[in-house]
């Protein structure tokens, strides 16, 4: 069976102060009411990571995640932070590929790959985030878009390596605008991703992984999107900002 995830992405917003709460609160309903069988990933800005992940501690099903990492290994490169440094820290995910990124600081699908690499080489799964803009969807040539995203930026990976990944479906026009895609046009999606995954892993590890939809996700859409078959949990922005509408959205399976 495959996993369930939420993953909050945070983006550049809170405080220390009110990073700190949110966490607290998180963990102590995610606790309370028992959520058992939902991956949580908290992917707040760098400086949270530390205090984030002491307040997570070792709660079973709660993890913590950076947006981003540098492709480099190490060393001269200021302002980077490297794979292996979040990893010291206990950082277990990292998302990639996000189209802010892509689009504020021209992120291509080589540097993405190699950051893919990066990531996994120092044990970290990566949250690897693929979408087309309102005008490819318009033009009808979405799904030939976001598949070519994948081959791009994954294909390259063995088959164990490739096993680790988890995928969001993050379709552009979704993304902090109000406007979700319908649970219909995601279900469509990544039923099509799955099936190029198939063409290069196999029935068996196309089934395996994780595709977790993403774009204005919030606890009056969440419940119709993870009920659709291939639609795996979400990848949260505004709301995974406050504690009771992220708790609703991990509840929503
Ligand atoms: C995101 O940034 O990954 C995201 C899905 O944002 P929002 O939920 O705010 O649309």
């Amino acid at each position: 069976m495959r996993k369930k995830i939420v993953a909050g992405n945070w983006k550049m917003n809170l405080t220390s102060e009110e990073g700190q709460q949110l966490t607290t609160e998180i963990v102590n309903l995610y606790k309370g009411e028992a959520i058992q069988d939902v991956v949580v990933v908290l992917n707040p800005p760098f400086p949270h990571l530390y205090p984030v992940k002491k307040l997570v501690g070792d709660t079973a099903g709660i993890f913590v995640g950076a947006q981003n990492c540098s492709d480099k290994e190490g060393g001269a490169f200021t302002g980077e932070v490297s794979s292996k440094i979040l990893a010291s820290f206990g950082v277990s995910y990292v998302i990639l590929g996000h189209s802010e990124r892509r689009e504020n600081f021209k992120e291509d699908q080589v540097v993405l790959a190699t950051k893919i690499n990066q990531a996994l080489a120092h044990g970290l799964v990566p949250i690897f985030c693929c979408g087309e803009s309102l005008e490819i969807r318009e033009s009808g040539t979405h799904e030939e878009t976001v598949k070519a995203q994948l081959t791009a930026s994954l294909f390259h990976l063995s088959p164990g390596e490739f096993s680790k990944v988890v995928i969001a479906y993050e379709p552009i026009w979704a993304i902090g605008t109000g406007k979700t895609a319908s649970a219909e046009q995601a279900q469509e999606m990544h039923a099509a991703l799955r099936g190029h995954l198939a063409t290069k892993y196999g029935d068996v590890i196309a089934a395996q992984i994780a595709i977790l939809y993403g774009g204005s996700a919030n606890p009056g859409n969440a419940k119709e999107l993870f009920g659709k078959p291939d639609v795996d949990g979400g990848l949260i922005g505004g709301a995974s900002l406050k504690s009771r509408d992220f708790i609703e959205i991990v509840k929503s399976f």
